[in-house]
């Protein structure tokens, strides 16, 4: 007995936007994980474009940051949660 919820696939119904082009203060640095972090998951898994709502060219200098971040260990690697 299978019941399926009747519910829109949209649950998240939000207007997506790219965040880096509507505030143009909001700057894709490596060197600020701060802001990197808003678009990676809290086991530092990038968040796709899909869900951020990033436009391409922004989501594109984003991985290159969060990577970047990475190497130099400003950001985790996914799945670290040690030291949560
Ligand atoms: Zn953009």
């Amino acid at each position: 007995m299978v019941r399926f919820k009747k519910r829109r696939r949209r649950i998240f119904h939000r207007r997506k936007f790219c965040r880096f082009c509507a505030d143009s203060s909001l700057t894709i640095d490596y060197k600020n994980p701060r802001t990197l972090r808003l678009f990676t998951t809290e086991r530092g898994k990038i968040i796709p474009r899909r869900i951020s709502g990033n436009c391409a060219k922004h989501q594109r200098q984003l991985t290159t940051a969060i990577k970047r971040a990475r190497t130099i260990a400003l950001m985790p690697y996914a799945a670290t949660l040690s030291h949560y």
